[in-house]
């Protein structure tokens, strides 16, 4: 499978939800703008100079994982509890490769444990203290439990623990960032298509706010939040993570392609618009097929993400 063209293409999210109660200055959507344009820059300039879509991906989440404006990494939301639990997976189209680590609050990039998981090769999936026994023994950087912590996610938990739910990132925040943090998922992703063809996702996430200690969500579960095949696509997924769990939602966009022969848009309008809703999902995903055909499609009312193709200027967007 050639990409026939050879122009590599990009695609990255930070998160869907509803959009903030407050009003929205400009400055603060110019700040989230800004944050996607420089890890757009960052991935495509890799892309560009031959790097593998699996380079790529985990690169654009590595950063993303770096900016506190997103719900991964630093910035990441708090649990029941008041502690941070990371998941996090890539996967690489040409191989069927696939590594995700989950329950995490050691490991300071959980992208990159995903991916030393996936190069080990033994294991898809490790969770918890193991995997962080993993990482460490693989030399990646670890940090206390509260690194990933800022004040503006505890007050978050605060704001929405008394109300009992559990919320995506953006539903629930102090400061008015163009989501709405208390309704907003903040998950972090990645999609790519490289010079030379092959396909790769990577998803990275502090899950939702409130969450129980001990649940994971869609984003490290290879198949749900996060897939990649060089015959049909490559999927990141955002939203509400036990959802996208029961319909499968990444896979299935591959498998609506491979089996009924449908469109990557078609396909994720279908799973974005149609699976999800019907049992009370919301959220997004961006997704590349083979042929470097894009989709950014959800049901919510915004979601951070940003496209580039080649060397064109990326383009970001928050709204429909
Ligand atoms: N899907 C993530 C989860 O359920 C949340 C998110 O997208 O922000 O853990």
């Amino acid at each position: 499978m050639k990409n026939s063209s050879n122009i590599p293409v990009i695609a990255i999210h930070g998160g869907a939800g509803t959009i903030s109660a407050a009003t929205t200055s400009a400055a603060q959507a110019q700040a989230y703008h800004d944050a996607l344009q420089n890890i757009m820059r960052a991935a495509q300039a890799a892309l560009l100079k031959g790097a593998s879509a699996l380079d790529a991906t985990c690169l654009a989440v590595e950063l993303l994982e770096e900016c506190p404006l997103f719900n991964a990494g630093h910035g990441a939301v708090f649990t029941h509890d008041e502690t941070h639990e990371l998941d996090a997976a890539v996967m690489d189209g040409a191989t069927l490769a696939a590594g995700a680590i989950a329950g995490v609050c050691h490991i300071r990039r959980p992208v990159r444990a995903a991916r030393a998981v996936l190069e080990d090769g033994a294991h898809v999936l490790l969770a918890g203290a193991g995997a962080e026994a993993f990482a460490r023994e693989r030399g990646l950087e670890m940090v206390g439990p509260f690194f990933f912590s800022t004040e503006a996610r505890r007050q978050q938990l605060y704001r929405v623990r008394d109300t009992g739910r559990v919320v995506t990132d953006h539903e629930g925040a102090a400061m008015t960032p163009p989501l709405d943090e208390d309704k907003k998922f903040g998950t972090v992703g990645a999609v790519a298509l490289d010079m030379h063809g092959h396909l790769a996702a990577a998803t990275s996430t502090g899950g939702m706010t409130n969450k129980r200690v001990g649940r994971i969500g869609d984003t490290p579960l290879i198949g749900a939040g996060t897939y990649a095949d060089d015959r049909t696509a490559a999927v990141s997924c955002t939203g509400s993570g036990e959802m996208f769990i029961r319909v499968a939602a990444a896979y299935d966009i591959c498998a609506r392609m491979a089996y009924g022969g449908a469109t990557l848009e078609d396909a994720a309008r279908a799973v974005v618009h149609q699976s999800l809703p019907a049992i009370g999902g919301t959220g997004g995903l961006i997704a590349i097929d083979r042929h470097g055909n894009l989709s950014l499609a959800f049901n919510s009312e915004g979601m951070y993400r940003g496209h580039a193709r080649g060397d064109e200027a990326p383009v970001t967007a928050i709204f429909a």
